[in-house]
């Protein structure tokens, strides 16, 4: 997969990029992530990429000329380019799975008061990481970037681990426990420690229902349960609910 950040501040991925999981696939070669500063794109002597808004009110705006020469400099043909903005579609784990099948994709990282209008008649999605309103765009490309890279294959040892982490059934992780057995009194689950592999994966498997139950409820009416976890939901519904009176 190939990356184009484009924004007014390459450094400030020398950081993310370099490390952990996102770091080890660009040494493997799974993945090319190169910055464009969108400031090489100005035609002015003052190379300005700002400029106050139409109309009146506070703020600059990003213009759109620099913008678009800095995209068509990166464009292959596969390219699905993505401006990231509070304004977006929300990015969630089945979107960065869809972004993980990409060849090529080019974040465009706004600054300021945001972008002019025009940016979005030549970008194929409109991106937000969340109902907050960051300074720039470049924090919300790290998530998107982590969260994509990390999907890919080879970037993580385990598949396995990856494919069972929350929001990809729409359920949320089991608990999860290392050494020592016991911490200030409190034991590791019993269970966990018997060796008993399928008692493990029911323990867990009613773990992660009850946990998706109590903290996200939502997530549970997009998920595609087995007549197993159908089941253990109905009985941990009826433990919420109580039993039923008629007084
Ligand atoms: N005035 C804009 C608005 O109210 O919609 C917010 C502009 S914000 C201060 C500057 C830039 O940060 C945006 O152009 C966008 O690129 C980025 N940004 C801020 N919040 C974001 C979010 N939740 N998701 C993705 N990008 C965000």
């Amino acid at each position: 997969m190939k990356i184009h950040i484009l924004t007014l501040f390459p450094s400030f991925f020398e950081g993310p990029f370099s490390c952990g999981i996102v770091g080890r696939a660009r040494e493997k070669g799974l993945v090319e992530i190169r910055t464009v500063n969108i400031r090489d794109f100005t035609s002015d002597p003052y190379r300005s990429v700002d400029d106050y808004p139409f109309g009146g009110g506070s703020g600059m705006v990003m213009k759109v000329e620099p913008i678009w020469r800095a995209v068509e400099s990166v464009r292959d043909g596969k390219e699905l380019v993505i401006l990231l903005t509070p304004q977006g579609r929300t990015f969630t784990q089945k979107l960065a799975r869809e972004l993980s099948q990409c060849e090529h994709l080019v974040i465009i990282c706004g600054r300021y008061k945001g972008v002019d209008e025009r940016v979005t008649s030549f970008v194929d999605m409109e991106l937000s990481i969340g109902d907050y309103v960051l300074s720039g765009g470049e924090p919300a490309a790290v998530v998107l970037v982590d969260a994509v890279v990390r999907l890919l294959p080879g970037a993580v040892g385990d598949k396995d681990s990856v494919d069972t982490d929350s929001f990809e059934r729409n359920l949320l992780e089991a608990p999860l426990y290392t050494r020592p057995r016991e911490f200030m009194g409190m034991k590791v689950p019993e269970i966990l420690l018997s060796g008993n592999h399928e008692e493990i994966r029911k323990w867990r498997m009613k773990e992660s229902l009850k946990r998706t139950l109590e903290r996200r409820p939502d997530l549970l009416e997009h998920a595609e349960l087995t007549e197993e976890e159908k089941k253990i939901l109905e009985k941990l519904k009826e433990e919420k609910d109580g039993p039923h009176s008629c007084i």
